[in-house]
């Protein structure tokens, strides 16, 4: 089975011409739809990657990969890797050289149109890892997001998903007041469990304080204020607290899924992921936390469950989705009812555990 990661890389900006990467991804978006136009004015050697891409089309470089940011309209490129003891792979005309010798990575006028440009930047830690790992990055990309030059790499890693040792690690999304709650396993009884990360209270906080300076803008542009020093640093605040909120989440999800990566490798546990219902779920955080905050928080849960999967694939950890209920009894399928202190009872069968762990049994199940 093939397993792939992918990372972006930043570019630099004063290095690139955001203008010749925005008309690069046109062409790789006609080349996609399945034109072929050849332009005079773009080397020759640019434009047969992207053509030279198109029966690759359903699979890797345009399509399937893990992270949402590959639009489809991003540039594919060829990687040669030149490794540590002079040996090369991949293409000779490959315009992304990875230079292990000397740790930078290569871009040929990819970032601007002017013959033998090359951008050259440091080799992220993340390549090294992977490569150690056994992985291979063979496709790299190059586009804009949020206006941005970005070069993205592509790793593939050739793995067999390893024999369960008997340990099921289990994970529930839909938990009501931490967001993830695991638990592991073994011959139907539950050895741990943990409820953790993403703490909903300071992110309603963060995003209070936000919107709080916001209205103070708001007012004092009302009273033609809008320009004073006041109101701009109001401003710059509203727009601080909010990106760190967004940083927060995103950070906890990286977090927990290596955190439960490495459980399951510990363990060579089988992951069972709960099969989330998203809409409900998002319908459920945006009554408790409101509209914005809900979404937030809804994203974070989707970053990681993708992530997850994303390494546990990599790793060769066997997983699989499954739905696992807190309000319906795992013995019979009966409505449960929730009594005092959170304990879920099912008036059928006599069923009765905490609301929290009521999930673990349907993974026992
Ligand atoms: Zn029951």
């Amino acid at each position: 089975m093939k397993a792939h990661r992918a990372i972006l890389i930043k570019l630099p900006r004063d290095k690139c011409d955001v203008d010749y990467v925005k008309r690069l991804m046109a062409l790789a978006n006609l080349a996609y739809r399945g034109y072929e136009v050849w332009v005079p004015d773009v080397p020759k050697r640019v434009q047969y990657q992207i053509y030279g891409f198109k029966n690759y089309m359903r699979s890797l470089v345009f399509g399937t990969t893990p992270k949402r940011w590959f639009v489809r309209t991003w540039v594919p490129l060829k990687v040669m890797r030149v490794y540590g003891d002079g040996s090369r792979r991949g293409a000779t005309d490959a315009l992304v050289v990875l230079d292990f010798k000397k740790n930078v990575i290569k871009l040929h006028q990819v970032c601007k149109n002017e013959p033998g440009f090359v951008v050259e930047v440091p080799m992220p830690k993340w390549v090294i890892e992977r490569v150690k790992e056994g992985g291979d990055v063979r496709y790299a990309m190059i586009g804009l997001r949020n206006n941005e030059p970005y070069l993205a790499l592509v790793a593939e890693r050739e793995v067999e998903p390893y024999q369960s040792s008997g340990y099921i690690l289990a994970i529930d999304v839909n938990s009501w007041r931490y967001g993830i709650a695991w638990g592991l396993i073994r011959n139907g009884k539950i050895v741990s469990f943990k409820q953790d990360g993403l703490n909903p209270q300071r992110i309603v906080s963060l995003y209070n304080q936000a919107v709080r300076r916001e209205r103070k803008v708001g007012r004092l542009k009302r009273l033609g204020l809008g320009d004073e020093a006041n109101a701009k640093r109001a401003g710059r605040m509203a727009r601080r607290l909010r990106s760190r909120a967004y940083r927060l989440i995103r950070a906890e999800a990286v977090f927990l899924a290596r955190k439960l990566t490495k459980k399951a490798l510990r363990y060579k546990a089988m992951v069972v992921i709960d099969d989330v219902d998203w809409e409900s779920l998002k319908e459920l955080l945006i009554r408790k936390y409101g509209g914005r905050v809900g979404k937030l928080l809804l994203s974070g849960l989707k970053r990681f469950v993708k992530l997850l999967v994303t390494q546990l694939q990599w790793y060769g950890a066997p997983y699989e989705f499954r739905r696992l209920y807190s309000r319906k009894c795992p013995r019979c399928g009966h409505k449960l009812t929730q009594q005092r202190g959170r304990v879920m009872v099912c008036e059928n069968c006599g069923f009765k555990a905490p609301r929290d762990i009521v999930p673990m049994y349907w993974v026992m199940k």
